[in-house]
């Protein structure tokens, strides 16, 4: 899915520059200290390193640094996965959802971040085996609360009240 292109480390900080499968080249770096960076093109991306902190907390610091970088290219290469969800989120429905203005934005903000996290972890387990095997149960974790956080925040946005 992915041509590699060249990846750098060096003091703590791993530096890859490669493709997407669209043709965007993209310049990832990734720090020791969990402040990440990904230039698509013209447009950087900041991140949090929520999700890269919970999932690979502990393991050896360079297949840390590989699977995170891996991680936030997926959030490029998976980028159709969050821009269908927020279609899915913004289609005119009939009924009178659920909660105010402001809590549906929040919900909805929450519901596509964690959407967005889910599908980037996937094209990680997709592409690179040793995401899975070394911290499994505190994946399995991971996988339970952004699934789950991502299922239920959309499935509240969707639903509609009875009249
Ligand atoms: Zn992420």
């Amino acid at each position: 899915m992915t041509s590699d292109g060249e990846q750098r480390l060096e003091d703590g900080t791993l530096k890859w520059h490669t493709r997407t499968w669209y043709g965007v080249p993209v310049d990832v770096t990734v720090a020791e200290n969990n402040f990440h960076r990904v230039k698509a093109g013209v447009v950087v991306l900041p991140h949090p390193g929520v999700v890269n902190w919970l999932a690979r907390t502990g393991l050896p610091l360079r297949l840390r640094l590989e699977l995170t970088a891996r991680h936030e290219l997926g959030h490029l290469q998976t980028l159709p996965v969050p821009l269908l969800h927020l279609v899915l989120l913004l289609w005119p429905r009939r009924g009178k959802p659920y909660g105010s203005r402001w809590q549906r934005l929040a919900l909805g903000l929450l519901a596509h971040q964690a959407v967005w996290e889910v599908a980037a972890e996937g094209y990680l387990v997709a592409t690179d085996a040793r995401a899975v095997r070394p911290l499994r149960r505190r994946y399995a974790l991971f996988w339970s609360l952004m699934g789950g956080l991502a299922a239920l925040s959309t499935y509240l946005l969707l639903a509609r009240q009875e009249k």
